[in-house]
């Protein structure tokens, strides 16, 4: 993979009813990849959406479909998601006693493997995922809910990674994902992330999608 930054757009801010209209405005507004926020009430509190939304995000746009898998037992699901059409599929290690055997799972099914920590769990338990992983995702939010405020402990949780793969000369994504807007992108970028999700400050953007895509681009 290319090691330019991205930008990430989450909709699970979007409006559903509009979903179609939503992603392209974002796409023409350069996003470069479209987030999906997968939550099954189990290992988070909140129900969102599941592989037929990949599906149908798959026909509306030909962006990386990058899929945040915040479920339980993800292993049950992972195929059917990258038969939906996911390019990276995302697992976090709270919820993989096999970390690495998942990763490479997700590669023989043709995706890009990630793997995601919560705000809680120790940085060290991402160690086992570093070789393995084309992308390793940092929360700075309790998953669950969008529109959530930044955790600024989570700066420092980057930078930690950020040696770690540079010391393994890893050139895995380094993604954060929750309040990412234009105050808290710029401390994350100098932190060394190199991919940021944004749902809010985008979709809710008082000027609509495209400005809130081109205000956090603009710091990329
Ligand atoms: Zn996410």
């Amino acid at each position: 993979m290319m090691n330019k930054h991205v930008l990430a757009t989450s909709i699970l801010s979007a409006d559903f009813s509009r979903l179609g209209e939503e992603i392209k405005t974002v796409e023409a507004a350069g996003a470069d990849w479209i987030h999906v926020d997968v939550m099954d009430g189990h290992f988070v509190p909140n129900i969102t959406m599941g592989p037929f939304i990949v599906q149908t995000c798959r026909r509306i746009t030909n962006l990386p479909l990058d899929v945040h898998l915040m479920i339980e037992n993800p292993e049950r699901y992972i195929e059917a998601f990258a038969k939906a059409g996911a390019t990276n599929l995302t697992v976090h290690v709270e919820t993989c006693p096999n970390i690495v055997g998942t990763l490479k799972k997700i590669k023989v099914l043709g995706c890009k493997a990630g793997a995601v920590l919560n705000p809680e769990t120790p940085v060290g338990a991402i160690q086992p995922a570093l070789m393995e992983a084309d992308l390793i995702l940092v929360m700075s939010v309790h998953p669950g809910y969008s529109g959530q405020s930044f955790i600024p402990e989570s700066i420092a949780r980057v930078s930690e990674i950020r040696k770690k793969l540079d010391a393994l000369r890893s050139s895995a994504w380094l993604e954060v994902d929750g309040g990412i807007d234009v105050e808290t992108l710029p401390k994350m970028k100098d932190a060394g992330a190199t991919a940021f999700v944004s749902a809010t400050a985008v979709f809710k953007h008082p000027q609509g999608p495209a400005a809130g895509v081109r205000a956090l681009r603009a710091l990329l």
